[in-house]
């Protein structure tokens, strides 16, 4: 029995709008009883969906359809409008849909049909072997039971959990918005449910490529037909006297990140030794916290080798106006004093106190059970456009790898995003694909009230070209090297930015004239720019 109206439950079929209501690409939210659908004609066929992007739940009708891909406006997470098939992470999950009839010109939709994660049936003898239980090797070995692997899937990770959202651990999570219980990335049944063997609590020690077996810290070796190295890095220690003291502290673990907090509630003040993007994200959530904030870097400024002097302005004055105080152009020479009453010595004679010091160096990739192998080279493990090593069967993704971006460029990138989709790319890889990566590189921070967001990679460029008012924290920034477009930010135009997103990653990325001009619309300019995904 068909009942019109939207006081209904969704387990009907439910009239939601007229047909000729609905122009082709242009979405909208409807209610279907008590829920909202995201409503769009893909394709002259209507669509129904969920309205909210699995990964941090934010709305999707803020964000853009290009073609078939509905895209989320916070980390550019990509969805086929046709089923709401997840194309690209950082969400792990379909979204949800609603089957939909056309009945006398007018749109029903019915019964919400949630994701389903595919459980592969049949035998396959072979056992693929995940190393590192990260943003990447989870990403992975999901793909590979995605993919229809119903082989033997090991993931061995040296935490003591399962894996998580590790960029959290210096914003919500340090903070206290976000619960302790939002951080692992899967629920506690999901990897045995999808026969996943998740070996936590043991390090890969030795890898012996040429007999396909892995060394575990437990003493067991591993047999492997195929294997991913997902690592990630080690975050850096200075080699000064004291940097070992008590109180003294990196950031990269979940582990770490409870010390962190631990010591943020017994202290009064923090010296954070380090600009980059997690020195400056927990310059704003330790003081957030009510800490005294002391930041030691040898920069000018905060973050301008990445982001341009104006934009890095920026961020350390609103950082200033929150209270933090900054030491650049210095380097620490030495920690002393005692536990909570620490003391860091500056290369010009000065002196910085804090209750505990925090190092943000960046990371060394974590590469040393490989010694030996010939996989690891200077920086990391050296990969093709497959995500393939030198091993014709191991290949290694994520903060590890260095790999070619879509315009072929080789380097390693630590972007959380970047790791999963590389991981989701290897797996792919693994099983047979020989298509090259041809994702365009995307990060993001929030520090100091501003979420900012990055994409692409330009490690030198000759102009940054500005839209909007950099000041007013409002802007596109477009970095130039040869009149090429290299990579862009933004705080505050993020549909723009995931413009470009496409735009970089289809090689159609707009002149630095076109960029000047704002009148040129990024965002028609990436819905017209093909491909489609196929209905
Ligand atoms: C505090 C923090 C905040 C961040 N914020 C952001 C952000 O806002 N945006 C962004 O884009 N990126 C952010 N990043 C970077 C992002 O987290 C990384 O790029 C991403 O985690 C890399 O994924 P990965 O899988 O390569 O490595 P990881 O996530 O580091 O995972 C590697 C795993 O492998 C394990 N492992 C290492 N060696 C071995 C071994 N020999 N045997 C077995 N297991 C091993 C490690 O213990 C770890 O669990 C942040 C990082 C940190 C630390």
């Amino acid at each position: 029995m068909f009942r019109m109206g939207t006081d209904m439950d969704t387990t009907e079929w439910i009239r939601v709008c007229r047909d000729d209501d609905l122009a082709e690409g242009e979405p909208r939210v409807v209610k279907a009883g008590e829920q909202e659908v995201y409503l769009v004609r893909v394709d002259g066929a209507v669509r129904a969906l969920g309205t909210e992007c699995p990964h941090y739940h934010e709305q999707l009708i803020k964000g853009a359809l290009f073609g078939s891909e509905v895209v989320c406006p916070s980390h550019f997470a990509r969805f086929d409008a046709h089923d709401g098939r997840m194309v690209s992470p950082p969400a792990l999950d379909d979204l949800p849909r609603f089957p939909v009839e056309i009945r006398n010109g007018e749109v029903w939709v019915g019964p919400v049909v949630k994701p389903r994660f595919p459980k592969p049936a049949g035998d396959d003898p072979r056992v693929f072997l995940i190393v590192g239980g990260g943003a990447a090797g989870e990403a992975a070995a999901e793909t590979l039971r995605r993919e229809g692997f119903a082989g033997r899937i090991l993931l061995v990770t040296a935490e003591d959990e399962r894996p998580y959202d590790r960029p959290n651990l210096s914003k919500d999570l340090l903070t206290g918005k976000a619960k302790p219980e939002w951080i692992p990335l899967r629920g506690p049944k999901f990897h045995a449910n999808q026969r996943i063997e998740l070996i936590t609590g043991r390090r890969v020690t030795a890898l012996d490529p040429a007999a396909k077996t892995a060394t575990l810290s437990s003493g067991e070796t591993l047999a492997f037909h195929k294997a991913l190295l997902a690592t990630g890095g080690e975050p850096r220690k200075p080699a000064i006297p004291g940097a070992d003291a008590e109180g003294c502290l990196l950031l990269r673990s979940h582990a770490d990140g409870r010390a962190l907090a631990r010591a943020a509630a017994a202290r009064k003040s923090v010296v954070l030794v380090g600009a980059g993007f997690i020195g400056m994200e927990l310059a704003s959530s330790l003081g957030e916290l009510g800490l005294r904030v002391r930041v030691v870097a040898p920069g000018r400024l905060p973050l301008a080798r990445v982001l341009g002097d104006r934009i890095a302005s920026l961020l350390r004055s609103r950082h200033e106006a929150n209270g933090v105080e900054f030491h650049l152009g210095v380097t620490p020479v030495r920690v002393a004093g005692t536990p909570g009453e620490l003391r860091v010595e500056l290369s010009d004679g000065g002196v910085v106190p804090g209750g505990f010091v925090v190092f943000g160096l960046g990371i060394e990739p974590a590469v040393g059970f490989l010694a030996g192998t010939g996989l690891a080279g200077s920086d990391g493990i050296p990969v093709d456009t497959t995500l393939r090593t030198r091993h014709p069967d191991i290949y290694a993704a994520g903060d590890v790898a260095v790999a070619p971006d879509v315009a072929g460029e080789a380097s390693r990138v630590e972007h959380w995003v970047v790791a999963q989709r590389q991981g989701r790319h290897a797996a792919r890889a693994m099983l047979g694909s020989s298509a090259p990566y041809a994702e365009a590189h995307f990060f993001w921070t929030r520090q100091a009230g501003l979420p900012l967001k990055y994409v692409g990679a330009a490690r030198t460029w000759d102009e940054i070209v500005y839209r909007g008012d950099v000041e007013a924290a409002t802007f596109l920034a477009g970095f130039y090297r040869g009149g090429a477009l290299k990579a862009a930010a933004t705080i505050g135009r993020r549909v723009e930015l995931a413009a470009v997103e496409r735009l970089v990653r289809l090689g159609r990325t707009p002149s630095r004239a076109e960029f000047a001009d704002e009148e040129l619309d990024l965002l028609a300019a990436a819905m017209a720019a093909a491909p489609r995904l196929p209905g």
